[in-house]
Order: structure tokens, then sequence, then C-alpha cells
């Protein structure tokens, strides 16, 4: 492949110096786990979301998981509770709430945006529904105005799947993560912002759900020996918390390189084939994925193959079909299933070259059926 869907090696060789540097620190620090890089990655992202408080976690399905289960321990959600969540997301958001022996509710996708649809989140609302979880689908804020006065007057409590949009921020400046009353976050390598490993993090402004969350990642524990509630053993490890820190300083401008990406995608690709995003321009969109939709997906992704492009489907089995959610989920979820079986994600990151970007687009443009 000339044109790799996202080049890892890439993107962290930007950093070859600064990751030696971390290394060396964390290596004569003598800790390694819960140490000062933890703790300052904790305090610095938080900084940037906005937020009172970050907890770090090992990956993004604990961070959501984490929410859930914590809530449980304060007795502010129960076992059995319903939880809206769109259908069209990554399975984890929904392994996350049955994990918690909580419910999911499948929300169908708007077509357009790719994010929750207010239309069938009214349909799908009962009195077991408790909690909303929102996804910022491919990078996109989810409209946060709607969804926060749609959970003020059905009294539920918001949460967000910010896995895949980090530093994404509303018209008023505030950034995904700090919206609703917590979030997760996923530091998978592929990630916006992206550790050498797994990494994930709950923000939150809540006093007593962080605490919870802070006991919960580390079997329970208050102290060293004594453990009050029953947790798990997952930390984010110091060593990709502290090579969080150093991409952390680059990561608005990083968005901003895959902006310019999108931008030129959605500006220069012309073609009857495939419609483009309606969205373009502001700082609610990160383009962790830049998704496309074609009638032809199949033979678009092996005429791109032929060009050397490699494109991906984010997800071609939606979570309603997958074997292992099936004793979970009963729903018709046509507009799910439309997608998964038309979506496209072309090359995006913040180290293609125009000349990269000029080549995907002319291999679409130059797609026939
Ligand atoms: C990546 C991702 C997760 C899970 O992250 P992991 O760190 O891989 O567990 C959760 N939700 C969404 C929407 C994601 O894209």
């Amino acid at each position: 492949m000339t044109i790799p869907f996202i080049d890892l090696r890439q993107v962290n060789m930007r950093f070859k110096t600064a990751f030696q540097n971390d290394f060396k620190i964390l290596q004569n620090s003598g800790r390694y786990i819960m140490g000062e890089s933890l703790s300052a990655f904790e305090e610095e992202f938080a900084a940037f979301c906005g937020t009172k408080h970050t907890i770090g976690v090992g990956n993004g399905l604990d961070a959501l998981t984490l929410i859930f289960e914590s809530y449980i321990q304060l007795g502010r959600l129960k076992t059995g509770d319903k939880i809206l969540v769109p259908a069209h997301t990554y399975m984890a958001s929904i392994m996350a709430i049955i994990k918690a022996g909580l419910v999911p509710v499948l929300v169908e996708p708007n077509i357009d945006t790719f994010n929750i649809d207010f239309n069938d989140m009214r349909a799908k609302m009962m009195p077991q529904v408790k909690a909303v979880m929102a996804v910022h689908m491919y990078g996109f804020l989810v409209d946060t105005q709607a969804l926060k006065s749609f959970c003020r007057d059905n009294n539920l409590i918001c949460i967000e799947d910010a896995a895949q949009a980090h530093g994404a921020m509303t018209a008023y400046g505030e950034r995904a993560g700090s919206i609703g009353a917590a979030a997760g976050f996923s530091f998978y390598p592929t990630k916006n912002l992206g550790a050498l490993g797994d990494g994930g993090a709950v923000t939150t402004n809540d006093d007593e759900l962080a605490k919870m969350i802070r006991q919960l990642r580390d079997y329970g524990r208050i102290n060293r020996d004594e453990s009050v509630v029953f947790g798990v053993n997952s930390r984010l490890d110091d060593i990709q918390a502290s090579f969080l820190s150093t991409k952390l300083k680059v990561l608005d401008d990083d968005n901003g390189l895959r902006r310019a990406v999108a931008n030129r995608y959605i500006r220069e690709i012309q073609s009857p084939f495939v419609a483009t995003p309606t969205y373009s321009g502001d700082l609610d969109h990160v383009w962790h994925i830049f998704a496309i939709r074609s009638a032809h997906r199949n033979i678009l992704i092996d005429h791109l193959k032929n060009h050397g492009i490699a494109a991906m489907v984010h997800y071609p089995i939606p979570p309603h079909r997958q074997k292992a959610l099936s004793p979970f989920i009963e729903s018709e979820l046509p507009v799910s299933d439309n997608i998964s079986q038309t979506q496209i994600s072309l090359p995006i990151s913040p180290v293609m070259t125009d000349d990269q970007v000029s080549m995907v687009i002319n291999a679409v443009n130059a797609f026939r059926v």
C-alpha cells in the first residue's frame, strides 16, 4: 500500500527524542504504576478538557464500564436500569453497559451525521431509562444543546463516550469530556490522542464519582491494604501517561491537520457514486475518521486498493449483529444496517502529505461503476 490508513510509526516518530526522554525519566524514577507521570497527565488532561478530574485507567472499555459501575456503587443507578445508546458505535460502548449489569436501548443514527438520532431517542424513551450514553461518532460532537435539554427534561444522567473525540470543542468552548456528567476516553494507538499501548481515562466534575472510580480501578482499595468495594485492576501505566503528556501538547495542532485533510476531501471529492459528509469546518469535529457512503462500497474499496490506498469500514458488523451481543439485543435497526453496508473510511491522519490527499481524491473521483 502506498497510502496506509494511518501510519502509526510516522505519527509517533515525530516524538522520538521526547519519548526517549520520557522513558529515561520514568526508568530513573523507580516507580512505574500510580506514580508521578500518571498524576501529572491526569492533571494536564483534566485542565485540557476543562474538568475537575481525570482518572487514568487501563483502556476505553474499562473507562466506560467503571463509570456505570460507580453510579451503581453510589446508588444513583441500579442493576437492570436502561441506558439509551446509539446503535451505530463501536461495540465497546454497548459492552460497557452490559458488563455493568445495565440494559442497553439501541437508538438509530442520523444517516448524514452518523450521530444519535434525537427523534428515535425520543421514541425509545421509557420510564426505566435512567441515562444516555452519547457517542461523538468519528470525532463529531453530538448536538450538545439538544442532548443537554433531552437529559434535563427526562431527568437522565448524561455520559459521553469520547473515545473518538479528544479535543473536539462546542461553539460555547466546552471540550468533549466536559459536556456530560462523566466521560470515557480511550488512548488506543490509533485514536486522536493515542498511547504506545492500551490506555483510557474518565473525566468528570463529580468529586464523589471521581473518588469511586479511583477506588474501583485499583481493587476497590482506599489504601495499600484495605479494599472497600469490589473493583478491578485497570490502571493507566506511568510510561503511557508520560507519552500521552508529550502528545497532548500537540493534540490541537494534530486535530487541525486532520481538519485540513477533511476539508480538502469535502471540497474536492466530486463523484456521483459517493456521499461525502454534509458537515464541514468547525472545531466540533476532530475527524478521527473521515466517513463517506457509497451504494457500491465493496467495489470502491477494491478500486482504492488497486490505487494503493487502504480504506476501511467502521464497522462492517454493527453491534446489534455481533454474536457476542445477540443475547442482549433485539431491535430492528435499518439505518444502522444501512451504514454498516455503505460506509467507507478514507485515510486520515496528522501525517498525511498533500500529495497523498490528492491521490486519494483523484482515485475516488476516477471511480466508475
Ligand atoms: C476505541 C473505542 C472504545 C474503546 O476503547 P478501547 O481502549 O479499545 O477499549 C470505546 N468506544 C468507542 C466509540 C471507541 O472508538
